[in-house]
């Protein structure tokens, strides 16, 4: 359903893909991994548009993406992508319940029903009685969490999750394995999975490793 064809971004002088060439089917979960600054991050902003390559080509279910102009990729971001960001992602001043229903009220849904749909990710998620909780006072494993039900809200086809585990035990990592597997399964939603731990890895259906801005699949040694 994406396929990225050699991949080149630069920023300024530092180079973070050099020909980063992926393939994602529909319904599959990715996981990708690799050292710090290989260009994990940028390759998912590639994908979903948030940032365009200077070369390469990005397909979304047979649409070139990298082409499109602005506003037909903002469309898909919001109708179809859902995102959970490596770092700084909640809005401080919105209550928990609020930032898990945002991209059901952009996506155009009225107010009662975005946070009826928002609330019911709070008992899944071990998150009762945070849902009026302002989301600068979480935990970061709460905030994480929370997080992770707003990438999930939408049912999105696409579900980019960055380090969706960094900052929960290992119990909380694998209930939202669970809940990434679910919405794959149940779903179809295609998850691209940027993890560094190899038991989160495991969950995946297929594992890819980017290294100095290259994607490469994962071999026997590297296991
Ligand atoms: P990590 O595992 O630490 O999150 P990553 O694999 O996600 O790393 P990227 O964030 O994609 O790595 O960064 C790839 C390279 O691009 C790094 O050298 C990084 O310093 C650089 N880079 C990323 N974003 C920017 C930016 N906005 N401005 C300048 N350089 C950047
Ligand atoms: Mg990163």
């Amino acid at each position: 359903i994406i396929e990225t064809r050699n991949l080149v971004k630069s920023f300024g002088q530092t180079p973070a893909l050099r020909g980063a060439t992926l393939g994602v089917r529909a319904g599959e979960i990715l996981a990708i991994m690799g050292p710090s600054g290989s260009g994990k991050s940028t390759l998912l902003h590639c994908i979903a548009g948030i940032l365009t390559p200077e070369e390469g080509e990005v397909w979304y279910a047979g649409e070139r993406l990298d082409t499109r102009s602005d506003d037909r990729r903002s469309e898909l971001r919001r109708d179809r992508f859902g995102f959970v960001f490596q770092s700084g992602q909640l809005v401080p001043e919105l209550t928990a319940e609020e930032n898990v229903a945002l991209p059901l009220l952009l996506s155009g849904t009225r107010r009662g029903p975005a946070m009826a749909a928002a609330r019911e990710w709070f008992g899944t998620l071990g998150l009762d009685g945070l849902e009026r909780r302002r989301s600068g006072e979480l935990s970061g494993g709460q905030a994480q969490r929370v997080a992770l039900a707003r990438g999930l809200v939408g049912r999105p086809a696409v579900l980019f999750a960055d380090e969706p585990t960094g900052s929960l035990d290992s119990m909380s990592g694998e209930l939202v394995m669970d809940l990434l597997t679910a919405a794959a399964r149940e779903h179809g939603t295609t998850v691209i999975l940027v993890t560094h731990d190899a038991r989160i890895a495991a969950y995946a259906d297929r594992e890819v490793i980017v290294r100095d801005g290259r994607v490469s699949t994962l071999t026997g040694a590297e296991a």
